[in-house]
């Protein structure tokens, strides 16, 4: 029984999928310019245009529309400074990632490549989809204060709506070979998902050695800041080069929301 909720945040994370993005939105309502072609997210019917900086930036998201006052009012919301967890804890992270075609697409916030069926991860007994990744530069996590350059979400949902999402930090250090077919395909500007033929992209190369993870419930960190998502940040990062990075900021900008309270959540930093 998903929730409306749940509904909606998938509905908001699932940028390029019809099925799920074609409910609720009332003809001749605004298309924005970041969705050229087909059906727009279900919450860009009557939802003004919210960005990272400026009139629409993170502090005014709760105030731009109804359907955002989560981002505002809520208790529970991402991301959050992963420093100083309240308890080590054997947290069972395992993801069985399968190599797929690509699909990749720029939102206007972020570049973000959608997968295939067929790729899990499973956060103790519960077990999720893999839906899509995306990048912020920097890293909208801290660790006591400070941001990596780079963080990856690989955002996952279960049968019944539930999301969860594996963060994954990016350093400066190596070239990152699986990252580039990302940067080599992704949308300078604006542009729907579209399959880049003949390449295949394997998102377990994405991920670091080691799945230990902190964990925390939190949220969206993008409007409507939907909360109930099962938050999980592997705590050992990869590698990316400067160029890279470079790049993938050229593309998106500052794309990080800013650190919100923990208002007495539990932060679990895992160990395995
Ligand atoms: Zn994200």
């Amino acid at each position: 029984m998903p929730s409306r909720l749940a509904r909606s945040a998938i509905a908001a994370l699932l940028l390029a999928a019809p099925a799920l993005a074609n409910s609720g939105r009332a003809p001749g309502s605004h298309d924005r310019p970041e969705h050229p072609s087909g059906p727009a997210p279900a919450h860009a019917g009557s939802a003004p245009h919210w960005s990272y900086s400026g009139e629409g930036g993170p502090d005014s998201w709760g105030a731009l529309a109804d359907e955002f006052k989560t981002c505002k009012l809520g208790r529970m919301q991402s991301p959050i400074d992963l420093g100083g967890a309240d308890i080590e804890g054997r947290i069972s992270v395992r993801a069985n990632y399968r190599p797929g075609q690509m699909s990749i697409l720029n939102n206007g916030h972020t570049v973000q490549v959608n997968f295939p069926d067929g790729s899990i991860l499973s956060s103790g007994i519960s077990h999720y989809k893999l839906v899509q990744v995306h990048f912020h530069t920097p890293s909208e996590e801290t660790v006591y204060g400070v941001p990596y350059p780079m963080v990856a979400h690989f955002v996952h949902a279960d049968h019944a709506g539930n999301l969860a999402v594996l963060g994954v930090l990016f350093e400066e250090g190596a070239h990152n070979p699986e990252l580039d077919k990302v940067i080599k395909a992704a949308p300078r500007q604006q542009a729907a998902a579209h399959v880049v033929g003949g390449v295949t992209l394997d998102p377990a190369r994405l991920l670091p050695a080691s799945l230990a993870v902190w964990r925390y419930d939190g949220s969206l960190t993008t409007p409507p800041c939907s909360e109930g998502v099962r938050w999980h940040v592997a705590i050992q990062p990869v590698t990316a080069s400067a160029a890279q990075i470079a790049v993938l900021h050229a593309i998106v900008g500052d794309n990080a929301r800013p650190i919100q309270p923990r208002n007495g959540r539990l932060l679990v930093a895992g160990v395995n």
